[in-house]
């Protein structure tokens, strides 16, 4: 199989020496919840969608799972190889094209966030969705359907993908949608493919929908000497009628954790808990009569004196430090970090149940999360992964469970991966999880595309989870 590969893509971007290909073992998880990699690997590098084809129809044909990757930056073991086969790198795909007079992005899936965004900017034009780390690819965010702090006023990836080409496993190249903005030509294959996680197809080429700058926009960080005031502030923002372009929350330990691992100091002296609203508008007064307004608001629910940055500079302090919370906790401190979501004026009550249940557990569960969609990042600390009594996975099912009462979902943007997929159960019922077992069988019908992360493996993965 090797000389096939290497006679497909050249004998360069083959690799098979364990060293080269450490990186690739691995993405963002959290060791303590982080998947294995299998033994038996080898690392494919294609050029283009041709290539990419050539490889499926291969691996199709020898029944080898393959596993697509893209920045590695996915916090639930999606792109790791957990069976022996085939990682299929798509850092290679790196053409972008933009089109200034429909104001679609052409890229395909390897171009990173950061690449991404330069080139938009170029343009004098406007990407939305941000995800906190910028070496995440094309092809993993449409693959994730990743969310990021802007999505209460811009929405998910899902809502800028205007058209995809997909390879399937067995090698066929689809062409979805295009630079369209409406599209109701049958069933939509490709929002089935968007959040997919790299089971259904190989995606090698995305049409996204851009936008124009945004004139000015500042930073409040409104502090609160209660972590219950901060989250129930949040429905009465969005009920004012003003739609800011993100509110976080987050404690006090998780930005002074962040804030020290950069070197920095967080610039508030007061409160345990806060939001950061950012607010966008067509002028600098338009941005500071939001910023009153919002103020406002949040003095009313006790928030204390907030603080408001205008410059670039300041902007970008805070949004490091809030940026770099997940990766500063993870060094010493995380054992899994979830991402729940509940409808968001619900937040206030899911608060309280994970307060619960950390006191039951004897513990602490540091909170952030984009507040104003609902979707909280619990973090389980490394203690908990440590005790013999499987607390860890104890709290966390009472977690799942304490959302789904408020009719919320285990994952809100950073999908089910590998390490999600065996509590699935809790929130899926049977039928449903029947037709997406049926989907996977359509698409894949040998199921070589990324196994593990799949629904079809569900029984296999449910029986490990009640044995352990
Ligand atoms: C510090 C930090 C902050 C983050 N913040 C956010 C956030 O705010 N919001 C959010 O949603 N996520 C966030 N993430 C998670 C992560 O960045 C996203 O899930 C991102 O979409 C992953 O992209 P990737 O290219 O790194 O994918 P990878 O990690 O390489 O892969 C993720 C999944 O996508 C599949 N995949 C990758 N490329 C393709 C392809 N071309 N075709 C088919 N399948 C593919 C893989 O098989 C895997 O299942 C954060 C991560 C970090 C480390």
């Amino acid at each position: 199989m090797i000389e096939k590969l290497k006679n497909i893509v050249g004998q360069r971007w083959v690799i098979t020496d364990k060293e080269r290909m450490i990186d690739y073992l691995t993405d963002e998880t959290a060791t303590p919840v982080k998947p294995k990699p299998a033994t038996e690997l080898v690392l494919v590098k294609p050029a283009n969608s041709r290539e990419v084809s050539k490889i499926l129809k291969l691996a199709n044909r020898d029944k080898i799972p393959v596993f697509p990757r893209g920045g590695g930056t996915g916090l639930c073991g999606g792109a790791i190889p957990t069976q022996n086969g085939i990682i299929l790198s798509l850092e290679r795909l790196k053409g972008i094209e933009i089109d200034r007079d429909n104001l679609m992005a052409i890229a395909e899936a390897g171009v990173t966030l950061k690449e991404l965004v330069e080139k938009v900017e170029e343009q004098g034009l406007f990407f939305p969705p941000h995800p906190g780390d910028e070496s995440a690819q094309v092809g993993g965010l449409v693959a994730c359907n990743a969310g990021g702090s802007r999505a209460l006023k811009y929405g998910v990836m899902r809502n800028y993908v205007k058209g995809i080409e997909a390879v399937l496993p067995t090698g066929e190249v689809l062409k979805l949608g295009g630079e369209l903005l409406k599209n109701n030509t049958g069933y939509d294959l490709m929002h089935l493919i968007i959040g997919s996680e790299g089971t259904l197809a190989v995606v090698t080429r995305v049409i996204l929908r851009l936008f124009p700058r945004v004139a000015d926009s500042a930073t409040m960080i409104i502090p609160y000497n209660n972590h219950h005031d901060a989250i129930n502030t949040v429905p009465q923002i969005l009920q004012s009628g003003f739609i800011p372009l993100t509110i976080e929350y987050m404690d006090r330990l998780s930005v002074e954790v962040s804030a020290e691992n950069l070197g920095l100091e967080w610039p508030c002296k007061v409160g345990v808990a806060y939001l950061m609203v950012i607010v966008e508008g067509q002028s600098e007064e338009d941005v500071r009569s939001q910023c009153m307004s919002i103020s406002e608001i949040c003095t009313k629910y006790n928030g204390l004196e907030p603080l408001i940055g205008i410059t670039r500079k300041e902007q970008e302090k805070v949004l490091k430090i809030r940026s770099n919370i997940y990766s500063a906790l993870k060094r010493n401190l995380i054992a899994d970090a979830l991402d729940i979501a509940v409808p968001p004026a619900s937040l206030g009550k899911l608060m309280d149940a994970i307060d619960r249940i950390a006191s039951k557990f004897n513990t602490v569960i540091p909170l952030v999360g984009h507040a104003g969609d609902g979707n909280l990042h619990p973090t389980l600390m490394k203690d908990m992964a440590e005790d013999k009594e499987g607390n860890l996975k104890k709290a966390k099912r009472e977690i799942y469970r304490e959302a789904l009462k408020l009719g919320g979902v285990m994952t809100g943007e950073h999908g089910l991966g590998k390490i999600r997929i065996a509590d699935v159960d809790i929130f899926l019922d049977k039928k449903t999880m029947e037709l997406m077992r049926g989907i996977k069988q359509v698409f894949d019908p040998n199921g070589i595309l990324n196994p593990g992360c799949s629904i079809k493996n569900l029984p296999a993965a449910l029986q490990r989870h009640r044995r352990e």
